[in-house]
C-alpha cells in the first residue's frame, strides 16, 4: 500500500478492474460519482476537496480486494454523516447492502471513546464489533481510520493525540484480531509518531544508522540460504523482513531492552509453495546454523487465533548474532498480511452472495474458531468475535461513558446490580437514553442507562428475580432477602436475650462488651455475635442459654460483692457510720430521718437532681435511689421496701450525674457530628457514644453525658432537638 501517493478515483477503479467485472466497476464508479456530488462543497482540514478522503478509503478497500458493495461503501461512508443525503436515498440509488454498510459506519462514528483502563478498551472494541453487525463495516472503518491517520498532521496537536490514542487502543487491536497486519502496523507506527515523537524519531534514527551494515549482512544470509535451497530444488522467495517501529518501541519499553538487544532486527522471511517445503526449509536452516533453544514456534500445526500461520525460529547467524527466520507458504503469507480480508476477498464473477454465502462463511469461521478453542488466546479471540456472529451480548453505556457488557435480554436491574450491589438494592426506576423505561425494558447495544435510586427504597422486590437475566443480579437479590430475614432475626433474638439478662437483675448493657459477646459467641460456635442473636431469633438456640453465659462473670462478681457487704454489715455497722466519706455525700441524696445510710443511685434509671426520686431498701446493700417513674420500683414486691428520699441541695452544684440519651433521626451525613457539637456547646461532658443506622437510613444514637440537674438536662435536650433531621430525643431507662 503506497502511503504517500494520493490516488484519483480513476486509479482506484483501474486497480479494481484487476478483480472486478465491468458491471461491478460501473457500480463502484456510480458510488464515486454520487459521493463526489454530495461532498462537492466540502473541504478537509488540509484544504483539499473532501472527496479525496473517500477515494483513498475506497482505494485501501480495493487493495484488500473487497467486494463491490464494500468498495462502494468506502466511497459513500461519510455521505450520511456529513451531507443531506439519507440512507433511503442510498438504498434507492444502490441497494440495501450498501445502505446497511454506510449505516453501520455512521453508527460506529458516533461511539465516543475516552481513554480508559484496558478492560474498558476491550469492552469498547467488543461494542464496535457488536454494533457493526457485518464484518465489512469494520473493514471500511479501519480503512477510514487508516487514511485519517495518514493525514493527521493537518489537525491540532491535542486532537492528534486523542485520535492516536483511540487508534492504538481500539483500531490497531481490531486490525490485529482480524489478522490484517498491514493495516495494524501502519496504524501503530503512525500513532506512535504523534503520541511519542521523541521515541519514534529516535528509533527511526537508530534504524537508519546501521541500516547499510544490516542490509549487507541480510543479503549475505539470503545468498547462503538461496544456494542451499537450489541444491534441493525448492522454489522460494526470500526477503529481509521489514521492521515495524511500534513493535521495536514496545520491546524497548516493555522488556526494557536496548535497541541492539532486539533480535528480530535481523530477520529473514522465506515463502514457499507447500507446507512440505516449509518443514524442508526449516531443516536446512537448522543444519546451517545452530538454533537457539526455546525460540522455535510451529504456527503451522498450531495457528494463532487470528489465523496466522508460519514457522518461526531464531538461529545463531554467520556472524554470531541471533537471526530470526520465518517460513510460510504464499497463501499463509497472504493471510498474514491481510487476515480476514484475505478470506473475504472478492473473486471476479463469483460474488460473495452466490459463490460462498455469508452464512457459509460464518460456518467456516465458526469451525476455525472451534478448532482453535483449546488455547487461551483463541478463546479470547472467539469471545471478541462471536459477539457479532452469535450476538449474545449487549453493550450499554453508563452516563459517564463506560461500556458495560451484559448478556442479551438483560434489563435495567441487571445493569444496576452490575454497577454496585447497593445501586441495585436502591433502584426505583431507570432512564434509557434519557427516557423513563420500565424495569423489564430489554437493553440494546448503544443504550445509555441511568439508574434512578432512592435511599428510602425498601429494597428490591421479589419478582425482580424473574425479571433479571444475569445470575449476578439474581444472586444479589436473593442475598438481600436472606439478609433482611437475618436482620429481623437479630433484632428479635437480641430482645429475647435482653429479657433473660434482666431476669438475673442485670442490665444488658453491663454484659454486652465486645469481649464478652465474642467469648460467648465462640463458645456456641458462632462466627460473631450477630449470627448468635440471629440464631436465637429463629430459635436455633434459646435466649436463656446465651443470657446465662453472658452474665456468668458478672453474677459471680456480684455474688462476691454481696457476700462482702453482708459481712461488713454484720461485723461493724459503726464503721460505716464513721466512715470519712459517707456515701450520702457521694450520691447527693438524703434519706429522710436517717443519717449515714449506704445510699447509691440506681444504674437503671440514672436519677439526676430535679427528678422525683424514691429510695429502695436492698438486701444488704443499703438504699438504692430510683426515679419514681422507674419500672423497677413499680413492682408489687418493691412497694414494701420503698422509703422517701430527697436531693441534698447543697451537694448538687458540684456533683455530676450520668444520663443516657437516645436520639433518633434520619441518617444524613454529619448528623452524629452535629449532635456531639451541640452537647459540647453546653459544656457538658460526654462519657460514651454509640450509633447505628438501619436499612431505611434511620439512625439511633446513644450518648451518655454527665449533667448536674434536670434543668441542665432539659437545656441539652432542647438544643439537640433543634438539629435538622433529629426526630426524637429521649432519656433512656434500661
Ligand atoms: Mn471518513
Amino acid at each position: 500500500m503506497a502511503k504517500d501517493t494520493v490516488l484519483t478515483a480513476e486509479e482506484v477503479i483501474e486497480q479494481a478492474s484487476k478483480y472486478l467485472s465491468g458491471s461491478d466497476l460501473e457500480f463502484i464508479r456510480r458510488a464515486y460519482q454520487f459521493a463526489e456530488k454530495a461532498h462537492s462543497e466540502q473541504y478537509r482540514k488540509s484544504g483539499e476537496p473532501y472527496i479525496i478522503h473517500p477515494i483513498q478509503v475506497a482505494g485501501i478497500l480495493v487493495n484488500l480486494e473487497m467486494d463491490p458493495e464494500t468498495v462502494a461503501g468506502g466511497f459513500l461512508h461519510d455521505v450520511v454523516e456529513d451531507t443531506d443525503i439519507t440512507l433511503e436515498e442510498i438504498e434507492e440509488a444502490f441497494n440495501t447492502e450498501v445502505s446497511m454498510l454506510v449505516d453501520g459506519v455512521t453508527k460506529l462514528g458516533k461511539i465516543k471513546y475516552k481513554s480508559k483502563e484496558e478492560q474498558q478498551a476491550e469492552n469498547h472494541r467488543k461494542m464496535f464489533v457488536a454494533m457493526a453487525k457485518d464484518i465489512r463495516v469494520i473493514l471500511i472503518k479501519l480503512a477510514d481510520r487508516l487514511h485519517n491517520m495518514r493525514t493527521l498532521k493537518h489537525l491540532p496537536a491535542e486532537k492528534q493525540r486523542r485520535i492516536s490514542n483511540e487508534t492504538l487502543e481500539i483500531f490497531a487491536p481490531l486490525a490485529h484480531r482480524l489478522g490484517i497486519s498491514t493495516i495494524k502496523w501502519e496504524l501503530e507506527d503512525t500513532a506512535l509518531r504523534y503520541l511519542n515523537p521523541q521515541q519514534y524519531y529516535r528509533i527511526v534514527h537508530l534504524m537508519k544508522q546501521k541500516r547499510n551494515e544490516r542490509e549487507h549482512y541480510i543479503e549475505e544470509v539470503i545468498d547462503e540460504i538461496r544456494s542451499q535451497l537450489k541444491d534441493v530444488n525448492i522454489d522460494a522467495d526470500l526477503h529481509g523482513r521489514p521492521k515495524h517501529l511500534y513493535s521495536i518501541y514496545r520491546k524497548m519499553v516493555i522488556q526494557n531492552k536496548q535497541f541492539n538487544e532486539i533480535y528480530d532486527l535481523l530477520a529473514v522471511r522465506i515463502t514457499v509453495n507447500s507446507i512440505k517445503d516449509c518443514y524442508a526449509v526449516l531443516g536446512i536452516i537448522h543444519t546451517c546454523w545452530k538454533p537457539m533453544p526455546g525460540r522455535f514456534k510451529d504456527y503451522i500445526a498450531m495457528p494463532k487465533p487470528n489465523l496466522y500461520q508460519s514457522l518461526h525460529t531464531t538461529v545463531i547467524g554467520p556472524k554470531g548474532d541471533p537471526l530470526e527466520v520465518q517460513i510460510r507458504t504464499h497463501e499463509m503469507h497472504e493471510i498474514a498480511e491481510y487476515g480476514i480480508a484475505a478470506h473475504w476477498a472478492y473473486k471476479e464473477g463469483k460474488p460473495v452472495s452466490t459463490e460462498r454465502s455469508f452464512e457459509e462463511k460464518l460456518t467456516w469461521f465458526r469451525e476455525i474458531l472451534d478448532w482453535q478453542s483449546e488455547t487461551h488466546d483463541a478463546e479470547e479471540f472467539m469471545e471478541s468475535l462471536k459477539v457479532d456472529l452469535f450476538s449474545d451480548m449487549v453493550y450499554v453505556f453508563t452516563p459517564k461513558g463506560d461500556v458495560i457488557e451484559l448478556p442479551s435480554g438483560s434489563v435495567p436491574i441487571d445493569f444496576a446490580y452490575r454497577i454496585h450491589t447497593e445501586v441495585g438494592n436502591q433502584t426505583i426506576g431507570a432512564k434509557v437514553n434519557g427516557k423513563m423505561e420500565p424495569l423489564d425494558y430489554e437493553l440494546k447495544t448503544g443504550d445509555i442507562i441511568e439508574v434512578m435510586t432512592s435511599k428510602h427504597s425498601y429494597g428490591p422486590s421479589k419478582d425482580w428475580i424473574n425479571l433479571a437475566q444475569t445470575s449476578q443480579a439474581k444472586n444479589k437479590i436473593r442475598q438481600f432477602f436472606k439478609k433482611q430475614r437475618k436482620d429481623e432475626n437479630i433484632t428479635k433474638g437480641k430482645e429475647l436475650v435482653d429479657k433473660e439478662i434482666r431476669n438475673f437483675n442485670i442490665q444488658p448493657k453491663e454484659v454486652y462488651t465486645s469481649d464478652n459477646l465474642k467469648r460467648v459467641a465462640e463458645k456456641f460456635n458462632f462466627t460473631n455475635d450477630e449470627d448468635m442473636f440471629a440464631a436465637v431469633g429463629y430459635q436455633g438456640i434459646t435466649a436463656a442459654q446465651i443470657a446465662t453465659r453472658l452474665t456468668e462473670k458478672i453474677r459471680k462478681q456480684k455474688q462476691k460483692e454481696q457476700n462482702l457487704e453482708q459481712t461488713l454489715a454484720d461485723v461493724s455497722t459503726t464503721e460505716i457510720k464513721t466512715s470519712p466519706k459517707p456515701s450520702k455525700k457521694d450520691s447527693g441524696v438524703r434519706v429522710e430521718g436517717v443519717d449515714n445510710l449506704l445510699v447509691r443511685l440506681s444504674k437503671c434509671c440514672n436519677p439526676v437532681p430535679g427528678d422525683d426520686i424514691i429510695g429502695y431498701i436492698t438486701k444488704g446493700r443499703g438504699v438504692s435511689v430510683h426515679r419514681t417513674d422507674c419500672l423497677n420500683v413499680q413492682t408489687e414486691e418493691a412497694q414494701t421496701r420503698l422509703l422517701p428520699v430527697e436531693w441534698e441541695t447543697s451537694a448538687t452544684d458540684s456533683k455530676q450525674y450520668h444520663v443516657d440519651l437516645e436520639i433518633w433521626g434520619y441518617d444524613r451525613r454529619g448528623l452524629l457530628n452535629e449532635v456531639l457539637q451541640a452537647v459540647n456547646e453546653t459544656k457538658t461532658n460526654i462519657t460514651a457514644v454509640s450509633g447505628k443506622s438501619d436499612r431505611n437510613k434511620m439512625a439511633t444514637i446513644h450518648i451518655t453525658i454527665l449533667i448536674q440537674n434536670t434543668s441542665h438536662l432539659r437545656k441539652i435536650v432542647e438544643r439537640i432537638k433543634q438539629i435538622q433531621e433529629v426526630y426524637t430525643v429521649r432519656r433512656v431507662m434500661q
